[in-house]
């Protein structure tokens, strides 16, 4: 698969056409209202063009985890309500508890050119998650054109994501098309050097993305607990650090896979490491070889700042997922900042996932400053890994 050589929304008359759109309208709720909306306001951008061509839109995402059933507090209602603000007119919600039902068929059957309406959570079927033929079917009776522009559940195969795709013209939205034109292009043709960061809790979380990652990247920089596991595999004593002991040799070898193809592979040289993982616990700075019994790693030290933030400096391109240490807590967070002012301050195409990594670099007010933020976490790592997702699979190649 080529995801670059997806056709777009815009590569497909819409104009007085029905058109069933995927979007990831997954947001957070507390007590009914919306506590986060920015993956509402990352969908507009292909809702708008439609309504702009003039075509009848019908809606549709997932919400939480209502498993099957229809359950009111996952009712896609708020989104409906917000939509309608954002979009200065009526969204209105096709309120089925079996999703295409009568409401559905009905409004859909009576929608008039940039009218707007939106599906009820489609995991109140239990078919969704089953990616089972019915329901796709029942989704594509709907419309006459698919889009998909939800990102965040591209690796899943189901009715609303793929399935529905063997039954209509299927196209990528603005959202889709912003992530693969940048993951594809820094995994295809990156401008070099291609530095990759790396960082967060497992190494078994992201093995699959450092394999692929050797063979396209120039530096692969390991931060964060994972990078203790590395740490052992060289022999150094890491304390009560995180470890995956079943990883250290597969650590090893890709330490020893980097060297042969050439890959600069850069782990920590210092850290800050605590007495026990709690927020205030005694800290100090040693070196990575020097980390006494009874001591845990929980961040990046200062040489190791000056060390990554000089191989960001030289790159022209930049992945970076996962924190460099425990950056919830403010004592353990200055390394993930660090790295976070380092890529702000390139002029790379810069490329950020990972829900820790986002969340520094937007708490520092740095969103602008990247060249792309990912809206999908498990996504993102399996574009990473090189996988083929099944959602934008199913989307038809450019003639
Ligand atoms: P991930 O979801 O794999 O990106 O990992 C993010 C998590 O890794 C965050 O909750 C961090 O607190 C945690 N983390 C990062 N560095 C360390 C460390 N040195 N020790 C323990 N946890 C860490």
């Amino acid at each position: 698969m080529n995801a670059l050589n997806k056709k777009t929304v815009e590569d497909i008359d819409v104009s007085g056409k029905r058109v069933l759109v995927r979007c990831d309208f997954n947001v957070p709720l507390k007590d009914g209202e919306i506590t986060n909306d920015k993956r509402i306001v990352a969908a507009l951008p292909t809702i708008e063009y439609l309504i702009e061509q003039g075509a009848k839109v019908i809606l549709c995402s997932h919400l939480g985890r209502p498993k099957g059933e229809y359950k009111s507090e996952f009712s896609l209602a708020p989104v409906a309500k917000r939509l309608s603000q954002y979009l200065n007119r009526e969204v209105q919600l096709a309120d089925d508890e079996n999703v295409v039902g009568e409401n559905a068929k009905a409004i859909a059957a009576s929608l008039e050119n940039s009218q707007v309406m939106l599906l009820q959570n489609v995991r109140f079927r239990k078919e969704e998650t089953k990616n089972e033929e019915s329901f796709s079917k029942e989704l594509a009776s709907l419309a006459d054109i698919f889009v998909n522009d939800a990102f965040g559940t591209a690796h899943r195969a189901h009715c609303s994501t793929t399935g529905v795709a063997a039954y209509l013209p299927a196209v990528c939205g603005y959202l889709i098309q912003k992530e693969i034109t940048f993951m594809g292009t820094a995994l295809q043709n990156p401008k070099r050097p291609l530095v990759a960061i790396l960082g967060g809790a497992k190494v078994s979380d992201k093995i699959g993305v450092i394999t692929n990652l050797l063979d396209k990247c120039d530096t692969l920089i390991i931060g964060g607990g994972m990078a203790y596991t590395f740490m052992k595999s060289l022999g150094y004593n890491i304390g009560t650090s995180l470890l995956e002991e079943e990883q250290v040799e597969a650590a090893g070898q890709m330490m020893k896979d980097a060297k042969a193809k050439g890959v600069k592979f850069i782990i920590p040289v210092d850290n800050k490491i605590g007495r026990e993982y709690d927020e205030n616990t005694e800290a100090k700075i040693v070196d990575s070889d020097n980390i006494p019994d009874g001591w845990m790693g929980l961040d990046i030290g200062p040489k190791t700042q000056q060390l990554f933030a000089d191989a960001i400096k030289g790159a022209a391109t930049i992945i970076w997922n996962g924190p460099m240490g425990v950056s919830e807590w403010d004592n353990f967070a200055a390394g993930t900042i660090a790295v976070a002012k380092a890529v702000a301050e390139t002029g790379a195409v810069s490329i950020v996932g990972g829900g820790d990594s986002v969340a520094a670099v937007t708490k520092l007010g740095f969103s602008d400053k990247m060249s792309h933020i990912s809206t999908g976490g498990g996504a993102s790592l399996e574009f990473l890994e090189g996988k083929e997702l099944p959602g934008i699979a199913a989307l038809a190649d450019k003639d």
